[in-house]
C-alpha cells in the first residue's frame, strides 16, 4: 500500500525549516518581537503561502502561545530562552515547527534535551506503532537527562486545514492514547522540557492574543461581523491575531474580538506559562508517516 507525498508539501516544509534556521541564527537581544513576528509572516506570504497561525514568540517560562499584539513594544530580552514557533500552509496543507534559542548560555542542556527527544520520537514513529510508544521515547529521553517534560502539552495530528486533527502525542505516555500511526499520517511532534525545579505543568495566563473561529454568533456591529467573517473564511478557522485583521478592517478590533470571545463565537488561546516559573525549551517538526518510518518535513536544506 503506497502513498504519494504531495511535492507541494515537501517544498512547504523545507521552506519553513530553512526560514527557522535563518531566524534562529540571526536573532539578537533588543530586537522587537513585533518585528520578528511580522518579518517571518511576510516572508511566508511573499513566497505565496499563508501563515497557519500567528508566529509564537514565547520567552523563558512562557512555553507557547504568545504573539505580539499590535504596537507591542516588547523586545527579546538579554539572556532569553526564546521559542520561535511557526506554522505555514499551502492551501489546506499545513506544517508546524519550532526551535528554541538560548541567549543565556545556561540552558543548552534543556534545548538539547528537547531536540534529542524529538529525534527519539522520529526514530520511533512508524506505521502500526502506537502513539504511546512515541510518548514513551520522548519521556525517556528527557528523564534520562535528569530533566522534566511538560505533561500537559502535546504534539498533534494535522489534516487538511486542521492544525489539531483529533489525535494528540503527549510528552508523557498516557493510558488513553490507543491510536496507531498509519502510512500518510501527518503529525507535529513537540517535546517541551523544563528543569527539575519546574512543576512540569503549564497554566493559562490571560489575556491571550491568539484566537480562532468557534461558531457563528449574533454580531452587534460592523467590526464584530467583519472579524467573524475573516475568522471563518479568510483564516479558514485556523488561529489568527488582531495584527492580521487591521489590514482587512482598517482599524483596531481588539474590543470586537474580546466581545466575540465572551459570546463564544471565538476561542482564545492565552499564553501557556510554566506554573512554577521553570524555563521551558521546545523543539518541533512536522512528520509524515511512510512505509519505512517517519519523514521530517520541516528541516532546512
Ligand atoms: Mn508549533
Ligand atoms: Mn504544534
Amino acid at each position: 500500500m503506497g502513498f504519494d507525498l504531495p511535492p507541494d508539501y515537501v517544498e512547504l516544509g523545507r521552506f519553513v525549516g530553512s526560514l527557522l534556521d535563518r531566524v534562529v541564527r540571526e536573532i539578537r537581544p533588543g530586537v522587537k518581537l513585533l518585528e520578528v513576528a511580522e518579518s517571518i509572516e511576510s516572508e511566508i506570504r511573499e513566497v505565496g503561502y499563508e501563515p497557519a497561525f500567528p508566529v509564537n514568540l514565547s520567552i523563558n517560562e512562557v512555553a507557547a502561545h504568545y504573539t505580539p499584539p499590535p504596537e507591542d513594544d516588547a523586545v527579546v530580552p538579554e539572556g532569553a530562552l526564546l521559542k520561535v514557533d511557526v506554522g505555514a500552509r499551502h492551501g489546506g496543507l499545513i506544517v508546524d515547527a519550532a526551535r528554541t534559542v538560548d541567549l543565556s548560555g545556561n540552558y543548552g542542556s534543556l534545548v538539547e534535551a528537547a531536540r534529542a527527544a524529538l529525534e527519539a520520537a522520529g526514530r520511533t514513529m512508524a506505521p502500526g506503532v502506537p502513539v504511546k510508544a512515541v510518548s514513551r521515547a520522548i519521556y525517556d529521553e528527557i528523564r534520562s537527562r535528569g530533566l522534566q517534560p511538560i505533561v500537559n502539552l502535546a504534539g498533534h495530528k494535522i489534516s487538511e486545514y486542521k492544525l489539531h486533527a483529533g489525535v494528540d502525542v503527549p510528552n508523557v505516555p498516557q493510558r488513553l492514547s490507543l491510536y496507531k500511526f498509519r502510512v500518510g499520517d501527518v503529525f507535529a511532534v513537540e517535546p517541551f522540557v523544563t528543569t527539575p525545579e519546574g512543576s512540569g505543568f503549564v497554566v493559562e495566563a490571560r489575556p491571550g492574543y491568539i484566537f480562532s473561529y468557534a461558531k457563528n454568533v449574533r454580531t452587534s456591529d460592523v467590526a464584530e461581523r467583519r472579524v467573524m467573517v475573516a475568522a471563518r473564511d479568510t483564516f479558514k478557522r485556523l488561529p489568527f491575531c488582531e495584527r492580521w485583521l487591521i489590514p482587512i478592517t482598517g482599524m483596531r478590533v481588539e474590543y470586537a474580538i474580546r466581545r466575540l470571545v465572551k459570546k463564544r463565537g471565538l476561542r482564545e488561546y492565552p499564553p501557556l506559562v510554566e506554573s512554577r516559573g521553570g524555563p521551558v525549551a521546545q523543539w518541533e517538526d512536522t512528520y509524515v508517516v511512510t512505509e519505512s518510518g517517519a519523514l521530517p518535513l520541516t528541516r532546512g536544506g
